[in-house]
C-alpha cells in the first residue's frame, strides 16, 4: 500500500454555480440530538443554497456513528424523526434531498470491507478528530468503531459518488480519508477502460466552519455547550446569557485572541447578514452585556420562520418517518448499483 494520503481539495463558495446538475453533493449528521447553530451555519445553510441551485443531494442520517461514543443510541428513533424535522424546518426539500439513515441501506455498509483494506492502522491511528472525540467520550473504553468510522463516512460519500460535501472543520481530516479510499480504490481497481469508478470529493468550507459553544469549546449536541435551532426563544436568551466572554469592556472581532467573545460577534453577523466588523464597532466599549443582547436578539430573529415552520412539521410524525422511506429506496437503489460496480471491478462473481 502507498503511505502517502491525499488531502481533499476545499472550497469556501460552490464553485460550479454555472452547471449544478454535472455535481452530486453529500452530507450528514449524527442523530445524537437536535441540530443546533454550528450545524446551521456551518453546513446546513449551504446545503440549502446548492440544492436550490439544482444541485443533486444526499443527505445521509449516521445511525450506526452514534455508537462510536457510547454504548448504546439512546432514544434512536426519536432523534433521528427530529432530525430529519430541523431538515425540512431549515428548508431542505425532501422531493429534491433523499434523506436516509445509512443504517437502512445494507449495500452502503458493505463497501466499508473493501475500504477498510485500503488504510492502514497507523493512518487511523493518528486522525486529529478522531482523538479529540476519544478525549470527549464518556466511554471506559475506545471501541473499534470509534477508529474505523472515517472510513464509513468514505462509504457515505463514495456510496452515490459524490464529489462535494458541505460540512464544519472538524470533518476535514475524514474528508483526507475519504480522498485516499478513493484514489487507492481507483489505482488499485481500474475499469476495463481505465477510468476511475470513484470521483474525489471536495470539502465545502461555509465562513463559520467552527462555532464554538456557550463553553468555548466546538458546539456539539454531544456537549451541553450548544443553541438548538429548536430552543424556545426564552431557552435561547438563557443559555447566551450564560456564555463565556472576557472581561475586556471593549467588543472586537479578533478570533485568534478572543474566540468566544468573536464566536458571539460571527453569529450575530450571520444572523444579520453582515460583517462582524461592523457590528463588533457598532457595540463598541457596550461589555458583554450588550452583546449578548444583540446575538439572543438576532439569532431569535432569525429562527423565527425556521421555529414556526419546524413547529407546525413536528405535528405529523407519520411524514418524517415517510421521508426516511422514500429516502431509503432511492439511496438503495444508487448503493446497490455502486457495490455491483465494486464487485465487478475486484473481480467478484
Ligand atoms: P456530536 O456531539 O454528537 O458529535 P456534533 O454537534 O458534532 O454532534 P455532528 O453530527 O458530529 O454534530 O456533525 C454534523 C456536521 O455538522 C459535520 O459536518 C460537522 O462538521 C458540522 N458541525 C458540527 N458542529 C459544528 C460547529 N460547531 N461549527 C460548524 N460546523 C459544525
Ligand atoms: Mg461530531
Amino acid at each position: 500500500m502507498t503511505t502517502a494520503t491525499t488531502s481533499p481539495a476545499v472550497t469556501t463558495a460552490p464553485a460550479f454555480t454555472a452547471d449544478p446538475a454535472a455535481h452530486r453533493v453529500l452530507t450528514g449528521d449524527r442523530p445524537t440530538g437536535p441540530l443546533h447553530l454550528g450545524h446551521y451555519f456551518g453546513t446546513l445553510q449551504n446545503r440549502v443554497r446548492l440544492q436550490r441551485q439544482g444541485v443533486e443531494m444526499f443527505v445521509v442520517v449516521a445511525d450506526y456513528q452514534v455508537i462510536t461514543d457510547r454504548d448504546i443510541a439512546d432514544r434512536l428513533a426519536e432523534h433521528t424523526e427530529n432530525l430529519v424535522l430541523d431538515y425540512l424546518a431549515a428548508g431542505l426539500d425532501p422531493d429534491r434531498a433523499t434523506i436516509f439513515a445509512h443504517s437502512a441501506v445494507p449495500a452502503l455498509n458493505q463497501l466499508l470491507l473493501p475500504f477498510l483494506s485500503l488504510v492502514s492502522v497507523a493512518e487511523l491511528n493518528r486522525n486529529p478528530t478522531v482523538k479529540d472525540e476519544i478525549a470527549h467520550s464518556s466511554q471506559a473504553a475506545v471501541n473499534g468503531l470509534m477508529f474505523t468510522y472515517p472510513v464509513h463516512q468514505a462509504a457515505d460519500i463514495l456510496f452515490c459518488k459524490a464529489d462535494l460535501v458541505p460540512v464544519g472543520q472538524d470533518q476535514l481530516p475524514h474528508l483526507e480519508v475519504a480522498c485516499t479510499v478513493a484514489r487507492r480504490f481507483n489505482e488499485r481497481y481500474p475499469r476495463a477502460d481505465g477510468s476511475p469508478v470513484f470521483p474525489r470529493p471536495e470539502a465545502l468550507l461555509s465562513t463559520a466552519p467552527l462555532l464554538l459553544g456557550t463553553d468555548g469549546g466546538k458546539m456539539s449536541k454531544s456537549r451541553g455547550n450548544a443553541i438548538s435551532l429548536g430552543a424556545t426563544e426564552d431557552e435561547t436568551a438563557r443559555l447566551i446569557r450564560g456564555a463565556k466572554t472576557d472581561t475586556e469592556r471593549r467588543i472586537s472581532y479578533d478570533p485568534a485572541g478572543r474566540p468566544e467573545v468573536s464566536s458571539l460577534v460571527l453569529l450575530a453577523a450571520l444572523c444579520q447578514d453582515r460583517a462582524p466588523e461592523e457590528i463588533a464597532a457598532e457595540l463598541g466599549d457596550g461589555g458583554a452585556a450588550a452583546l449578548k443582547r444583540t446575538v439572543t436578539e438576532s439569532v431569535n430573529e432569525y429562527l423565527r420562520p425556521i421555529r414556526a415552520r419546524r413547529a407546525e412539521l413536528a405535528t405529523d410524525r407519520g411524514h418524517l418517518r415517510q421521508v426516511l422511506r422514500d429516502g431509503a429506496e432511492r439511496a438503495n437503489a444508487v448503493a446497490d448499483a455502486t457495490l455491483a460496480e465494486v464487485r465487478a471491478v475486484m473481480g467478484a462473481i
